[in-house]
């Protein structure tokens, strides 16, 4: 493991590494990367690397846009492809201010903020994220959505065509310092899921960013390709990234009270509670595309309506059956587009609001909400999930919690970014109105 500037020097020596990429991830949730030669890690490990800020979406105004990369050592990792030309290793980035401040609209420094909140009241979140993604088929160089496979759920060989895929996936990712769980197809043609042990909040941010290159790295190596849109297909399962969340109180699981009902603690209902009052907000950054809200619709195993319950999968927290250290709640609303540093921090922010305002959850459903009507889903008082970009930016814009949390120049910028996607979609005229109304009005 390292941990001090001495061990990354080491281990740059050992394994013959020439260049390091020096990673962070803008607003949107896309990965930024600059490479240095070896020569500079010295100067990266000690001042940082000066880029200009002002380029990146979200980020800066062009008159304060020098900005400063500082690794995270712990990040390190050897980057197992490209080898021919020496090692590449990576570094995550915390992104700071020529005067030395931490830049507040980097999102890892937004998650920390939280998480040292939570510290404070004694809590540590973990969290294990299940990312679904499609391999489509490839012509000329570009990506269609013809699936690589017509392989269901669980599907197994000859039909499956992409256990070596899934496998090289992994292994990668073990390279990566990751710890797989399991790896399976998932429901719809060519859809995969590969999950990984759960961790705390920053480490995991961390690793789903790297889950998602790595797999379409691979992908790329067989000649297809990868996608983590939430809804490629439209009569068809989307992707989701649902989200296990426990927190931890020293060694102690604190979801977890073997004397309650359901054996679930107080506190597991209040943060249950935390989430559900603020989900509506929390989906314009957990649910960041007009794409996004295609996959929220009933049918897919995607959640639609803001409800809690034991097993049942067509609700938007589920309490997995595990109990004693694997307590925990999943919340399936999220999908792969998001940023995960921001959604993380969004959720526990919101748990923690449950915790410290001891609210309660509501009744458990314990029924299929897709099989009542409108009217008696308003008699139970079953609210439902943003169907839009626009109406969660709504939400978003009015939550004073998650407001304070991001700050005012991620939350401005979140809010931006998701009215202009919207403005974007609406302006066009689609290819479904033309078959719908030319001949018929
Ligand atoms: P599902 O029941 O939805 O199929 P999976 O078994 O695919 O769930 O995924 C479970 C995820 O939950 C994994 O990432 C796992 O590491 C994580 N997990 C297990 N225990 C905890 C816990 N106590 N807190 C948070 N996440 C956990
Ligand atoms: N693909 C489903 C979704 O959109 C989830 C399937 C599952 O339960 O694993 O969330
Ligand atoms: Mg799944
Ligand atoms: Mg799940």
């Amino acid at each position: 493991i390292i941990c001090n500037k001495e061990d990354v020097i080491k281990a740059i020596e050992t394994n013959n590494v020439k260049f390091i990429r020096l990673q962070f991830t803008d607003i949107q949730g896309v990965v930024k990367d600059v490479e240095i030669p070896v020569t500079q890690i010295e100067k990266a490990l000690t001042t940082g690397i000066s880029f200009d800020g002002s380029s990146i979406e979200g980020f800066v105004r062009i008159d304060e846009s020098d900005m400063v990369l500082k690794p995270d050592i712990r990040t390190f990792a050897i980057l197992p492809w490209s080898k021919d030309k020496g090692g590449v290793a990576r570094l995550i980035c915390d992104i700071h201010m020529p005067d030395g401040r931490q830049f507040e609209a980097d999102p890892r420094y937004v998650l920390k903020k939280v998480m040292k909140e939570a510290e404070e009241m004694g809590y540590t979140l973990n969290v294990g994220p299940e990312l679904e993604f499609f391999l489509f088929e490839k012509v000329d160089g570009k990506a269609t959505t013809t699936p690589h496979d017509y392989g269901r759920y669980f599907e197994f060989a000859p039909t499956d065509l992409a256990e070596d895929i899934r496998r090289d996936i992994v292994l990668t990712l073990t390279d990566l310092n990751f710890d797989i769980e399991a790896s399976h197809h998932e429901v719809a043609f060519g859809q995969h899921e590969i999950d990984f042990k759960y961790g705390d909040a920053l480490a995991t941010a961390d690793n789903v960013m790297t889950f998602k290159y790595v797999t379409r790295t691979i992908a790329k190596l067989y000649g297809l390709h990868a996608t983590f849109m939430p809804k490629p297909i439209a009569v068809e399962n989307g992707s989701g990234m649902h989200i296990n969340l426990s927190l931890s109180r020293g060694e102690e699981n604190a979801f977890y009270d073997p004397e309650a009902d359901m054996e679930i603690s107080e506190t597991a209902k209040q943060f249950i509670a935390g989430v559900l009052k603020h989900i509506k907000a929390i989906s314009c950054i957990s649910n960041p595309l007009v794409n996004s809200y295609k996959r929220l619709i009933p049918g897919y195993e995607a959640p639609v309506y803001i409800t809690w319950s034991g097993a049942n999968r067509s609700s938007l927290i589920r309490i997995p059956s595990a109990r004693g250290k694997s307590t925990r709640v999943e919340l399936r609303s999220p999908d792969p587009s998001c940023n995960p540093y921001i959604t993380f921090a969004a959720i526990l922010a919101a748990g923690l609001d449950g915790i410290k305002n001891g609210l309660e959850p509501g009744r458990i459903m314990d029924y299929n909400v897709f099989d009542l009507s409108k009217k008696e889903r308003i008699e139970r008082g079953i609210d439902t999930l943003p169907a839009t970009i626009s109406e969660s930016a709504d939400h978003l814009e009015n939550d004073e919690l998650l407001k304070d949390t991001l700050g005012e120049h991620v939350h401005d910028n979140i809010l931006r970014l998701a009215r202009a996607e919207w403005d974007a979609y609406r302006t066009q005229v689609h290819d479904w109105e033309i078959q719908r109304y030319l001949n018929t009005i």
